[in-house]
């Protein structure tokens, strides 16, 4: 097998970040190539006119010991930082226990922030869809919708968009695991962001059973977030897959009433986002996949599991796997 001296990643989220940052410190050259126009995948941050909001990944914990050390360096490099939330869990009867909300960290100043820290220093070419993957005389090229085609070829790729995205660029290109992504469902998530008056409920955050939503949680009660006070609210995913193809207004206005009969407070402005892929409900037993003939391999939180720091964990043992 050739030596792998370049390789390109295919999406900026955090399990792509952590595999490019372990092959770019063990001296191998690094491209990065994302959709979006920043980087962070499903750790985000909606930003509009006088308020902020992370959409996606709510916190993290972390159990592992190589996740541990990591989150160390972004709460020492201010990315970082623990959440000491009022956390309750909302019984189907809408009974409040509240409940332990220690050992959860955010991303400082917004969920982001892991992922700028870590892309600082990387190579990353934003608003590049990458729509063809082709291996050639030994080497992967790359095209994107934006571009056309992606620099010269490569020596090795890394695949971390989320399964069924992986699964439709990997399709037909002979990788010896191309079943086992195919394999790997994702669950829906509708996620509403509505700006509301400064009454407390008597909890920061709230788990929800038996309810459309399963989560609610005050953004502005995370450590360095400012702008008008604003509520996150996450549907379940039955819900979120009943309705996934629902008008947004619908959506909003259903899940609003559920969020005001709870919490008593008065909703003054909302926007809603529909993830497709948000949560894996699968794990393979390595964590990634990789196929050495062809130099390829896959990453991310449904290789591992279903959390930033599965995603994390995914993308660093690909890069260990790659570096032999
Ligand atoms: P992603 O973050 O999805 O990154 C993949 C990247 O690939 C994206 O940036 C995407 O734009 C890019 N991409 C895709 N296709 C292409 C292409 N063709 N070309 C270029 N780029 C491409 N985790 C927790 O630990 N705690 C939580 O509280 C939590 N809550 C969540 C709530 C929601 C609603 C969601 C959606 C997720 C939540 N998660 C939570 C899960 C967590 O966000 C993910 O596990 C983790 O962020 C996944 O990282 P990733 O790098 O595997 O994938």
């Amino acid at each position: 097998m050739k030596q792998i001296r370049s390789v390109a990643v295919i999406g900026a989220g955090i399990a792509g970040l952590a595999c490019a940052s372990t092959l770019q410190a063990a001296g191998l050259e690094v491209k990065v190539f994302e959709k979006s126009r920043g980087v962070g995948g499903r750790m985000s941050t909606r930003r509009a006119d006088g308020w902020q909001c992370d959409h996606g990944a709510q916190y993290f914990t972390a159990s592992d010991p190589a996740f541990i050390d990591e989150v160390q360096r972004w709460l020492v490099a201010g990315a970082a930082a623990p959440w000491p939330m009022r956390l309750a869990s909302i019984g189907p009867q809408r009974t409040i226990t509240m409940c332990n909300g220690s050992g959860r960290y955010v991303g400082t100043p917004r969920m982001t922030s892991p992922a700028a820290f870590l892309a600082e220093s990387l190579s990353i070419r934003l608003h590049t869809t990458v729509n063809t993957i082709e291996r050639r005389d030994g080497l992967w090229h790359l095209s994107s919708l934006e571009h056309g085609a992606l620099g010269h070829g490569v020596d090795g790729l890394v695949l971390a968009a989320p399964a069924p995205q992986t699964a439709h660029l990997a399709r037909g290109r002979g990788m010896s695991f191309e079943a086992r992504i195919a394999h790997a469902t994702m669950l829906p998530c509708w996620a509403v962001m509505a700006q509301t008056n400064d009454t407390d409920p008597g909890f920061d955050a709230a788990f929800i059973e038996g309810s459309p939503l399963s989560w609610i949680a005050c953004n502005n009660s995370k450590p360095r977030r400012d702008g008008q006070r604003t509520w996150l609210l996450h549907a379940s995913a039955p819900w979120s897959q009943r309705h996934l193809e629902e008008p947004e207004e619908i959506v909003i206005s259903e899940l609003a009433a559920v969020f005001r009969e709870i919490t008593g407070l008065s909703i003054l402005t909302r926007t809603a986002h529909r993830w497709r892929y948000a949560l894996g409900d699968a794990s393979l037993t390595e964590g990634f996949l990789f196929d050495p003939d062809l130099q390829v391999g896959a990453c991310g939180d449904w290789a591992h599991s279903n959390r930033v720091q599965g995603a994390w964990l995914s993308g660093r043992l690909l890069a260990r796997e790659i570096l032999g």
